[in-house]
């Protein structure tokens, strides 16, 4: 192993020892993912010394890479067993997409971006991940040619819940999406269970808009 390897694994194990196991991060499947998944990888050159640590980052076309924090709680309040189909809207990096691929059977992601979604998907590619599919469009409508999924992500804020988004869901499906202002919002699990829809809010936290037409009508940030 070289001694980048060594250097990023030790940093990785770092990660999960002092920023996801205090905070109340015990699913073992995303513990194991952030040990396996090099976030240096979707960083950029310059960034990466300071890709394991405990903020978000910049990742160009004015968007950002989600704190690891964030990235496992998000993915933790999925409750994944491993045979899942899962939906993300907003790939940005990619980064979030590939711990999705180590927990789920099949992650469709889509980002509005057509440049992020480029990158992000060689890198998945470069990085070996085949359960992963790409598409560039407006995430507030979902992906309804693969629909139902079991877990639904989005990983920018929105206004309010997008129908389309819970219309996607299976039965007792989860949809975990930060909902709220421009500038804070709370993160939401959404639960399906047959007619009803219940909604339960997990934390505060800090997104980019999610813009589209059933988000915010343009980025104004
Ligand atoms: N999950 C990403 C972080 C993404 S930041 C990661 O792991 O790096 C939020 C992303 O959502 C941005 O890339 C932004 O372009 C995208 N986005 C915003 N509105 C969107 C929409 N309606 N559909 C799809 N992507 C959207």
């Amino acid at each position: 192993m070289s001694d980048t390897k060594d250097k990023c694994a030790a940093a990785r194990e770092m990660m999960v020892a002092r920023q996801l196991i205090p905070r109340g991060i015990t699913d073992p499947r995303v513990l194991s993912a952030f040990r396996r998944v090099p976030r240096h990888r979707f960083v950029g050159g310059q960034l990466n010394h300071s890709a394991y640590e405990d903020h978000p980052l910049p990742i160009g076309e004015g968007q950002t890479i989600s704190q690891p924090y964030m990235v496992a709680c998000m993915t933790q309040c999925l409750q994944l067993a491993g045979g899942e189909r899962v939906l993300e809207i907003g790939t940005g990096s990619g980064y979030q997409a590939a711990i999705l691929a180590e927990c789920a059977r099949e992650v469709y992601t889509v980002e509005r971006v057509p440049a992020l979604a480029k990158k992000a998907e060689a890198i998945l590619g470069e990085l070996g991940y085949t359960n992963v599919r790409f598409l560039t469009a407006d995430g507030t409508e979902g992906w309804p040619e693969h629909a139902p999924y079991e877990g639904i992500i989005v990983t920018a804020g929105a206004p309010q819940i997008p129908k389309p988004l819970v219309e996607q869901l299976t039965p007792g499906g989860r949809l975990v999406i930060p909902v709220g202002g421009g500038w804070s919002q709370e993160l939401m699990v959404v639960r399906r269970e047959g007619d009803a829809v219940t909604e339960e809010p997990v934390c505060g936290c800090v997104f980019v808009p999610l813009v589209g037409k059933f988000g915010w009508k343009e980025d104004r940030r």
